[in-house]
């Protein structure tokens, strides 16, 4: 097999960095890395496989050669860049919103819809990460039992909205315990001791653009154009890691025990579910999988299900589904 050249867009930001420990935790084949990121990290290194790369400037050429091209750059860079990637020759994974609902754009969970990548025309979407995290348990709900509604809570780390908002977090923190003012620029105030229930814009139906995605990216991925989610998105004072309340409603009625059969036999997913024992996102920091707990009878949906999920969204909710991907479309490779 001819190794690949790998291309990671945006290798400097918070999604970007876990990518390049993701593709060097899981060995991932390749015979070139190609760092790109804004002219503003131009000439910086980054420590891959015992070597320091070189980041370059994103440029209208830098794809010759690239035969997967993973974008963590934010929706105007995968506009502006990804059709050039295709142009190019490579494949691209993209992390961003960009192209998610675009019809023909696969937008892929390896776990449960790794078919979707067939017949795709070079551009592959990674789902939002809340929306990862929800489909790691709602799949196997939904292949067992049928779903007909969801209502999530979501309580996401300040990194979800990357390193500006995640340093932003420490040094109003620092400002608070000091007594001095802050002025917040990436998240909508000062997130010390503190929480928004604003994640992403706000639309005109007052539902924000996050609880969007999770409607719209979880009926795509679970192929239920029906399904009803009702999600309220929340930004919370933690570094890493979202975590999220569900409840849902199901065709069949499952008990508890049921659920936590389920689940346990579901990839990528764990269970930590004893009085006093559930998951936190100190505990799933860095960690791939995402764990579920708390799992009870709902009190509002008749044989339905509530529950509590904990997932890192750098790992899961974005590198590590981004290079789940990428090793997919290289078995097809090998396959051909
Ligand atoms: P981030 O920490 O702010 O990093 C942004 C990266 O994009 C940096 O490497 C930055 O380079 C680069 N960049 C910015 N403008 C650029 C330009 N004009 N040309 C080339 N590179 C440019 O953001 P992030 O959180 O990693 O998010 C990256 C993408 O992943 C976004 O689309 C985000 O929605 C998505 N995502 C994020 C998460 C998360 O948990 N953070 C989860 C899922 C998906 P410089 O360092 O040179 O500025």
């Amino acid at each position: 097999m001819t190794l690949p050249v790998i291309a990671v867009v945006g290798a400097t930001g918070v999604v970007g960095l876990e990518m390049l420990d993701v593709l060097e935790k899981r060995s991932f084949p390749l015979a070139e890395l190609r760092l790109l990121a804004s002219p503003r990290s131009a000439g910086k290194k980054v420590r891959f496989r015992d070597e320091e790369v070189a980041v370059e400037p994103l440029a209208n050429d830098s794809f010759r050669g690239v035969d997967i091209a993973m974008f963590a750059a934010g929706s105007d860079v995968s506009k502006e860049h990804a059709s050039k990637a295709v142009e190019a020759g490579a494949v691209v994974v993209d992390n961003s919103s960009a192209f998610r609902m675009s019809p023909g754009v696969p937008l892929v969970v390896p776990e449960w819809n790794a078919s979707a990548l067939d017949g795709h025309a070079g551009i592959i979407a990674n789902p939002n990460c809340s929306t990862i995290i929800l489909i790691m348990a709602l799949a196997p709900l939904a292949q067992v039992a049928g779903l007909r509604r969801v209502v999530v809570s979501t309580y996401q780390a300040a990194s979800g909205a990357g390193r500006a908002a995640m340093e932003e977090m420490r040094e109003s923190t620092r400002c608070f315990l000091e007594g001095r003012s802050h002025e917040p620029q990436a998240l909508p105030g000062s997130l010390a001791f503190n929480l928004f229930p604003h994640v992403d814009v706000f639309c005109e139906d007052a539902y924000t653009r996050e609880e969007d995605k999770m409607l719209h990216e979880t009926r795509k991925i679970l192929g239920s154009p029906e399904l009803l989610v009702e999600a309220t998105c929340v930004r919370v004072a933690v570094e890493r890691c979202h975590s999220e309340a569900v409840t849902v409603e199901l065709d069949r009625s499952l008990s508890p025990e049921e659920a936590r059969a389920i689940f346990a036999r579901a990839p990528g997913l764990i269970v930590r579910d004893e009085p006093g024992d559930y998951p936190v996102p100190a505990a799933m920091s860095g960690q791939d999988d995402v764990a579920v707990g708390r799992v009870r009878e709902s009190r509002v949906f008749d044989g339905g299900l509530a529950f509590w999920l904990v997932g890192d969204q750098l790992r899961k909710g974005a590198a590590l589904n981004a290079v789940q991907i990428a090793e997919l479309l290289l078995a097809k490779i090998d396959s051909t």
